[in-house]
């Protein structure tokens, strides 16, 4: 990998993959990385929003040693594949708390941004609207108190998603400070 990476991490419902998505329009030096789950699609989700594989699939992989991480989260794999990101684009990971800490043991120059929400409620309102029941929302906020504190101690920055505008013009700051210390 010759570029820069940025982990994007969070808890569910915290509204990470619509910063990311407006990342990856405003920014075409930023290639995304699409991750392998098992988890089942849900209404509505795009296509293209995973690799959605079986297990038998994911646990192949594994062995093949086809993901630079990968993790059990909720009873279900999810993971990165080694990236094939074009020459010179910057690596976006979006992804929960294990695997940022993986990606960082292994490149320590990794740039960790975790996001939080502004509140539980908003967070739980979220997650609603996604369309799990309330047995999964009640499972991702619990998960999120324990993935929190582990994501701040990771973190190079933290940011609050208070509004959307703000939450992109922050990580847009973060990424131009980080090319900028990598071009010294
Ligand atoms: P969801 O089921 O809500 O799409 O994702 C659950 C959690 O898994 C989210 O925090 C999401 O960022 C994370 N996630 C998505 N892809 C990957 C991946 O490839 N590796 C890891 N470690 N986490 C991932």
């Amino acid at each position: 990998m010759s570029g820069l990476v940025f982990v994007v991490s969070g808890p569910g419902g915290v509204g990470k993959s619509t910063v990311v998505g407006e990342l990856m329009k405003r920014d075409a030096e930023l290639w995304l990385s699409r991750s392998w789950t098992t988890r089942e699609r849900r209404p509505g989700e795009a296509d293209d929003a995973y690799n959605f594989v079986t297990r038998a699939e994911f646990e192949a992989n594994i062995d093949a040693g086809g993901f630079l991480e990968w993790t059990n989260f909720l009873g279900n794999y999810y993971g990165t594949p080694i990236p094939a990101a074009p020459a010179g684009k910057d690596i976006v990971l979006e992804i929960e708390v294990d695997g940022a800490s993986q990606i960082k043991k292994q490149h320590p120059n990794a740039v960790l941004i975790f996001v939080l929400p502004p509140s539980r409620e908003e967070q739980r309102e979220r997650l609603m609207v996604r369309g799990d029941d309330e047995r999964k929302v009640d499972q991702r906020l619990r998960k999120a108190e324990e993935e929190e504190p582990v994501g701040i101690a990771l973190a190079d920055h933290v940011i609050v998603n208070q509004t959307i505008d703000k939450t992109i013009a922050d990580m847009l700051g973060i990424i131009a400070g980080a090319r900028r210390a990598a071009s010294l």
